[in-house]
């Protein structure tokens, strides 16, 4: 409960609502990650994306290089975050208790009221680098 988003945190990897499905899935592979951000030109969180969502969608018979992610994504407001100062302990009580991979982490937008930036990204692999190098003594969370 000591430890800190921001100090956990991966870099967000972010794909726009225009991005096609096929694209989507090559930045999966790219950057190996299991979970996309959608965001706005102003990096302004509009939705995420998960493997199984691309998955589906490819075993479809829809051509995936036309249909852009926007149409399969699930969208804000429906988006589980975090921010920065919240503890690592409560990203990962969301992560189980809605039964998702990845949380983005976000803070308020400049000057865009009820819209929010995406700094960074929480996975069930970065709770469990913590959980491993807690056993090993490599991090000090008194
Ligand atoms: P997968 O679908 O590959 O098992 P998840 O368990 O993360 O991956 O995603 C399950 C569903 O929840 C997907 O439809 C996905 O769009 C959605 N989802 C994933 N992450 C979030 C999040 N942070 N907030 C809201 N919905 C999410």
């Amino acid at each position: 409960m000591k430890l800190r988003v921001k100090d956990h945190k991966s870099v967000p990897i972010v794909v726009s609502e225009n991005t096609s499905v096929y694209d989507s899935i090559v930045a999966l592979f790219v950057n190996d990650v299991g979970t996309l951000f959608v965001v706005s030109e102003q990096g302004i969180l509009e939705g995420v994306v998960s493997r199984k969502d691309l998955l589906k969608t490819a075993l479809g018979k829809i051509d995936v290089n036309q249909l852009p992610v926007s149409i399969i994504m699930t969208r804000m407001p429906n988006i589980i975050t975090t921010t920065p100062e919240e503890s690592l302990w409560a990203a990962a009580r969301k992560l189980i208790s809605h039964e998702i991979d990845a949380l983005p982490v976000v803070r308020p937008a400049n000057s865009k009221e009820d819209k929010l930036e995406v700094i960074g990204r929480v996975s069930k692999t970065n709770i469990a680098k913590v959980f491993v190098d807690l056993g090993l003594g490599r991090l000090d969370f008194f």
